[in-house]
């Protein structure tokens, strides 16, 4: 079922999921090891779209402090998420993030 709302993060089943996540990993996945960071984010390690039907997919989520979400959500948009599995999906994205800005680059 659709939501009506324009905003697709503005519904309680998402509330609850993002919630829940962040109390089980409450630490920014990108940071980590290198900076222990607070994550207040949930990322999508593979971008959700209507078809995909990935937004409620617990595996496909990823707890991230609001730098690093920030940044990636600008630079994922042209990347190729094909064939990849979440977590080939992290890796990738934290390989790009370290590689583009450095270990301690953007603090
Ligand atoms: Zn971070």
């Amino acid at each position: 079922m659709k939501s009506s709302l324009s905003n697709p993060y503005n519904n309680r089943q998402w509330r609850k999921l993002r919630l829940s996540h962040l109390q089980s990993n409450p630490l920014c996945y990108y940071c980590l090891p290198n900076k222990i960071t607070e994550a207040t984010q949930v990322d999508h390690c593979i971008p959700w779209t209507d078809e995909n039907d990935l937004m409620y997919e617990e595996d496909n989520l990823l707890s991230t402090c609001a730098r690093c979400h920030q940044w990636i959500t600008g630079k994922q948009r042209g990347m190729d998420f094909k064939g990849m599995s979440f977590d080939e999906a992290k890796v990738y994205k934290k390989t790009f993030i370290w590689q583009e800005v450095g270990e301690d680059g953007y603090y």
